[in-house]
C-alpha cells in the first residue's frame, strides 16, 4: 500500500470502483474514462509502480494479471473478436497512475500505431 496511490485506495475500498473480478492478489475494475466498449484495468493488489519495478519476487503478479485479463475477455465476449492489452510506463509511455495496470480494450476495431 502506498499512501498517495489512487489504485491502492481502490484496493482498500477508500475510493469506489466498478469491480469486474478479483482474487486474493489481483483486482479488475472498469476504467472511469473508457476508450472502447470494453475497457477494464487489471492491477496487482500490492503496490508496484510500473513495469520497471517488476523483479523475480513480484513477476508472478504479471501472469496473474494476464490470467485475469483472459478470463474477462471471455466473459466480456471479446476473446474471439480480439482485444488489446496495454501497459503504459513512465512519461513517454503515457503512464498517469503510478501503480502497475494492464488496460484490456476491446469491442471495437482498434487502430495501429497508437498516437
Ligand atoms: P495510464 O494513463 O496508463 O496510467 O492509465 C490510467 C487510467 O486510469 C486511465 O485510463 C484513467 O481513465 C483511469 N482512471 C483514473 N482514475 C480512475 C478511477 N478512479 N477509476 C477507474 N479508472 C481510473
Ligand atoms: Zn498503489
Amino acid at each position: 500500500m502506498s499512501d498517495n496511490c489512487l489504485f491502492c485506495k481502490i484496493i482498500n475500498g477508500d475510493i469506489p470502483a466498478d469491480i469486474v473480478e478479483q482474487t486474493a492478489t489481483t483486482l479488475a475494475f472498469c476504467d472511469i474514462n473508457p476508450q472502447a466498449k470494453t475497457h477494464v484495468l487489471i492491477i496487482p493488489k500490492v503496490h508496484i509502480e510500473s513495469t520497471r519495478d517488476l523483479n523475480d519476487e513480484n513477476i508472478h503478479c504479471l501472469s496473474e494479471m494476464a490470467e485475469m485479463a483472459n478470463k474477462i475477455a471471455k466473459s466480456e465476449g471479446i476473446s474471439e473478436s480480439g482485444y488489446r492489452w496495454v501497459i503504459n510506463t513512465g512519461d513517454d509511455g503515457g503512464q498517469t497512475v503510478h501503480h502497475l495496470h494492464l488496460h484490456l480494450l476491446g469491442g471495437r476495431q482498434l487502430q495501429w500505431p497508437p498516437g
